[in-house]
């Protein structure tokens, strides 16, 4: 079942998705090469806390397998749910971040792709890729729509652009619940699936391989890697459908003013302003 959210649940998802925001600046200070993954997630712990939230994803089960950490740290061929641990990022590592936070009762989720030192011209590429894909897919969340246009948004654009569009992971609706009803895939036909109605909170993250679309889990019972061992970018925002427009209500803001605008960002700016859509604002790879 859809659960449509009031104005009032929305106000504190909002609260929700704003401290993830600032819990992945946190994280966004603190990567950088030699920096061990557990070292992030113990920075992004506290901050949760000290924030009176507790972390979404600490203790999250499924069937046996309890997550055992704050943050998934996915690295370089690891799409997504990888866990912290002590290895030392290394310079052109591409870092995905996933946070999950519960503020009076309600959820937040976000997930952005950092790069460590500088990453290869590919490997911003993909980045890139990712992060358009998102944009695109907020652009056609909107009353009126349906699920597959966003699915639709994603695949079309990415699979143009060479790269591969996982399948077996997919968005999902949020509020007093981490995942709740309706599923997003990443991939879809416009105008299948179910019509987006106000109230609807969902969370958009395509997750993007540079190779093949397939994924395997490893031993963990986590980690989901590319099955090429390709690398793979992952972001993710939360967007509240609204009449009279629908609302992001995670923001990446507080995690560029921490690393800045890239040098291509302006490029970038100047080219999508000539098109519909709002300019991709201060994208650092
Ligand atoms: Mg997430
Ligand atoms: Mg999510």
């Amino acid at each position: 079942m859809v659960h449509h959210k009031s104005a009032h649940e929305i106000e504190g998802l909002r609260a929700a998705a704003d401290l993830v925001g600032r819990t992945l600046a946190e994280v966004a200070r603190h990567v950088e090469v030699g920096v061990t993954t557990n070292e992030l997630d113990r920075a992004a712990e506290a901050f949760v806390r000290a924030n009176n939230a507790e972390p979404a994803f600490k203790g999250y089960r499924v069937g046996r397998n309890i997550f055992p950490a704050t943050l998934c740290t996915s690295v370089n061929d690891q799409v997504v749910h990888g866990i912290p641990d002590d290895r030392p990022l290394e310079d052109g590592d591409l870092l995905s971040v996933d946070c999950g936070v519960v503020l009076n009762g309600l959820y937040g989720d976000s997930a952005y792709t950092f790069a460590v030192g500088t990453l290869s011209e590919d490997n911003a590429a993909l980045c890139r890729a990712t992060f358009e894909s998102l944009q695109r897919a907020v652009d056609v969340a909107r009353i009126g729509g349906r699920i597959g246009d966003i699915g639709n948004a994603v695949q079309s654009y990415c699979e143009a652009e060479g790269f591969g569009v996982v399948r077996d992971l997919v968005g999902h609706g949020i509020g007093r619940s981490l995942h709740e009803e309706p599923s997003v895939p990443n991939f879809g036909r416009a105008g299948s699936g179910r019509k987006m109605k106000d109230g609807l909170v969902i969370c958009i993250e395509p997750m993007i391989n540079a190779g093949t679309e397939r994924v395997v889990t490893g031993s963990d019972g986590w980690t989901v890697r590319a099955a090429d061992g390709m690398p793979s970018a992952h972001y993710e925002h939360m967007v509240a459908i609204r009449k009279g427009g629908s609302e992001v209500l995670t923001t990446f803001k507080y995690i560029e003013d921490v690393l800045g605008q890239a040098p291509y960002a302006e490029a970038e700016l100047e080219s999508s302003s000539t098109g519909p859509r709002e300019p991709i604002a201060n994208h650092p790879v």
